[in-house]
């Protein structure tokens, strides 16, 4: 019960979608909140609203008008919002998530109705306290923010990037039950090099070329340090930043403040995962490996960095971890004697001759897994998937570029050119396929696998820095719970029904960690895992009047 004195009545409430219940209201409350004759009559549940809605999701022609109709249903009601997506969670996530978020970014003036989240441009340098201190809730834990300049594979789409902060922490509440309250969509605008977009009627951005240089990472500097002011227990997670900004600001507020990167440390934790997973279904040991990434970018350099402090946990030398991974980018192998390197390629660059095609280097370097993060659709040909399948009996193929029109090969082309044997992973979801009888399901790499979690045991235990041992013990959790069900089925990662379980997991592993390394802001529970069961967000509405 609440204390009506203090509720909104009327209209007001059934405009505020973060209360509104609409024919979820009961007659007691109707008539209490001065809502009578403001509804159909009919009070419904919650069920039965979801019943009503359900089918007007499936009913739109595509996934883009699904999506906007779901960004609606969220407008005008929040916990029905949250309700639907929870139960239909793996109908639900294609479309709030890549690929169809990606279209949704590159459309976001015409499907623009209500704005979400918070917008702090160029011309904000000097007053970026202001701007943050007209967000409407103090209590917020997890900033999602982005400058659109690397929006999924897709480059820049300056301010249009805000779909993908809005969309990943959808997924953290549907994930993880992060409440939505406490969660924050902000695009830092600065311009857009996308001439196109930027000439474009629709576009709603700041129409000039980006602010670089000392400009650019004064305003960076100042927004970080007003949200430490503003939301002293955050959670600041960059996303989509173009790859110089997104290395330069996880290194410069890594060891300072409570923040990651989940383009390059989400990432390398999902696919650590879908490594030991696949290892179980090889039989290569995962610190015997040879991998050869195709994208030395935030992805590719992320999982390498991953990968090698996972092998010398097991064991293996730091020079002998590095050797096991093969970078192939635009200008080829990265080998020593490349003269145009940026430092975060450089521990991988090893002493071996200049090698142009990934063709040559599959060849000469019979990788155990391909992993394709360089956003270049077509680049596993049919003689690269070939050649995989003639060095291993089951070779390992991660396509993971987003969405899914830049993965570097389809499921089926996988399956087809390695006779079935590939266990094949993507970035973006693919049907099950059917190969000479018999039924593979290409797992997804989904960083969603992860950072709900993480971002859920960061909360918990009010942790004050997010460390890489995190990633690493979130991926073992996530490894530990594929099934030899879903090996079977070639499936080297939980099916996303249990990504609930997953979180909850993940989330206690990591608040442990924060407390074992004095991380740890909050008291320590008696129960780590029940609490973090407590609180984790469930859509139920309130009562208001009983
Ligand atoms: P990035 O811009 O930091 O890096 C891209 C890299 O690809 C660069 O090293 C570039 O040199 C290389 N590259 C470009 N063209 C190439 C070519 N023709 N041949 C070889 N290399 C080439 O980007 P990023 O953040 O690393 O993301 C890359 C891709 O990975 C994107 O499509 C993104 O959607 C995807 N990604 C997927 C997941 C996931 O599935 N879980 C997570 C993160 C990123």
């Amino acid at each position: 019960m609440t204390d009506l004195s203090t509720v909104k009545r009327g209209a007001a409430l059934l405009n505020d979608p973060e209360l509104n219940k609409g024919t979820a209201f009961t007659e007691a409350e109707r008539t209490a909140l001065g809502l009578r004759g403001l509804l159909p009559p009919r009070v419904m549940t919650q069920e039965e609203q979801l019943e009503r809605i359900l089918p007007g999701v499936r009913s739109r022609p595509t996934p883009i008008d699904q999506y906007a109709y779901l960004v609606g249903l969220h407008d005008r009601n929040v916990t029905l919002f949250y309700r639907l997506v929870m139960d239909h969670l793996e109908e639900m996530m294609p479309i709030l998530y890549t690929p169809t978020v990606g279209q949704a970014c590159q459309e976001f003036g015409r499907i623009f109705r209500r704005s979400r989240g918070l917008y702090v441009t160029s011309d904000d340098r000097g007053r970026v306290r202001e701007v943050l201190a007209n967000w409407p809730h103090d209590d917020v834990r997890m900033i999602v923010v982005t400058d659109g300049e690397r929006i999924l594979g897709l480059g820049d789409l300056g301010a249009n990037g805000m779909g993908i902060p809005i969309g990943k922490l959808t997924l953290y509440t549907a994930c993880a039950g992060l409440h939505p309250m406490q969660c924050l969509p902000i695009t830092i605008d600065v311009g857009t090099d996308n001439t196109h977009l930027r000439e474009s009627p629709a576009y709603m951005g700041l129409r000039q070329p980006r602010l670089r240089g000392a400009a650019y990472d004064a305003l960076l500097d100042e927004f970080v340090e007003a949200v430490q002011e503003r939301f002293p227990h955050v959670c600041l997670q960059f996303e989509d930043f173009g790859n110089h900004n997104a290395f330069t600001l996880l290194e410069k507020w890594r060891n300072r403040i409570s923040t990651f990167n989940d383009d390059i440390q989400g990432t390398a934790s999902v696919t650590l995962a879908g490594l030991y997973s696949a290892s179980r279904i090889s039989g290569t040991a995962f610190k015997d490996m040879r991998l050869l990434f195709l994208g030395a970018g935030e992805a590719g350099i992320g999982i390498g960095d991953l990968v090698v402090s996972a092998m010398v946990e097991e064991g293996v030398s730091l020079d002998e971890a590095r050797q096991r991974c093969w970078f192939v980018d635009s200008k080829g192998l990265v080998v020593k004697t490349r003269t145009d390197l940026a430092s975060h390629k450089k521990p991988y660059a090893h002493d071996y001759p200049a090698t142009e095609s990934l063709l040559e280097a599959v060849e000469a370097l019979k990788p155990h897994a391909i992993i394709g993060v360089s956003g270049m659709p077509g680049t596993f040909t049919a003689p690269v998937l070939a050649a995989m399948a003639r060095q291993h009996a089951r070779p390992i193929v991660m396509a993971l570029s987003n969405p899914t029109s830049k993965a570097e090969c389809t499921a089926r082309e996988a399956y087809a050119s390695t006779d079935g044997r590939a266990i094949f992973a993507s970035g973006s979801p693919f049907a099950p396929v059917t190969h000479k009888g018999r039924t593979h399901v290409p797992g997804q790499g989904n960083n969603a696998y992860i950072f709900p979690g993480v971002g859920l045991g960061v909360i918990v235990a009010d942790a004050s820095r997010v460390t890489d041992e995190m990633f690493a013990a979130a991926a073992r959790t996530l490894a530990n719970m594929v099934s030899e069900d879903d090996l079977a089925m070639g499936r080297i990662f939980p099916s996303l029904s249990r990504i609930r379980d997953v979180s909850k997991a993940i989330a206690t592993e990591v608040a442990e960690i924060a407390y074992r390394r004095g991380l740890a802001r909050a008291p320590r529970p008696g129960n780590l895992e029940a609490a973090v069961a407590a609180a984790m967000y469930q859509p139920e509405y309130p009562t208001f009047v009983n």
